[in-house]
C-alpha cells in the first residue's frame, strides 16, 4: 500500500515531536543527576566511608586530616598521603628493612 505524502508528513513531524520531547527528558536527567550528586555530597560530606560517623579534623604533622569519631578510621584529602609518606620515608625504609 504506498504511503500518501500527507502521513509521511505527519510521521516527519511525529519524530520532529518525538526529538523535541526526548531533548526536555534528558535535559531534566541531567539536573537530576546534579541534584542527586549534590544531595549525596550534602549526605556524606565529613562522615566516615566505613561507618558513617562524624570525622574530626585535626592536625597531624602540619596536615589537616579527618579522623572517625566512631570506628577511629582516618582520612587523607588527596595529595596528603604522599606527604605523609615523604616525613615517613625513613621509618618506613627502616621497618622494611626487618623484613630483608
Ligand atoms: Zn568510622
Amino acid at each position: 500500500m504506498p504511503i500518501k505524502p500527507s502521513s509521511k508528513e505527519d510521521e516527519y513531524f511525529a519524530r520532529m515531536e518525538f526529538e523535541r520531547l526526548r531533548k526536555i527528558e534528558e535535559e531534566k536527567q541531567a539536573h537530576m543527576k546534579s541534584t542527586e550528586k549534590q544531595r549525596l555530597k550534602e549526605l556524606h560530606h565529613m562522615k566516615c566511608p566505613k561507618c558513617g560517623m562524624q570525622l574530626i579534623e585535626i592536625e597531624y604533622r602540619g596536615l589537616k586530616i579527618d579522623e572517625c569519631s566512631e570506628c577511629r578510621g582516618v582520612w587523607f584529602d588527596a595529595g596528603e598521603l604522599q606527604q605523609i609518606s615523604k616525613f615517613e620515608a625513613g621509618a618506613l625504609t627502616r621497618m622494611f628493612s626487618i623484613f630483608k
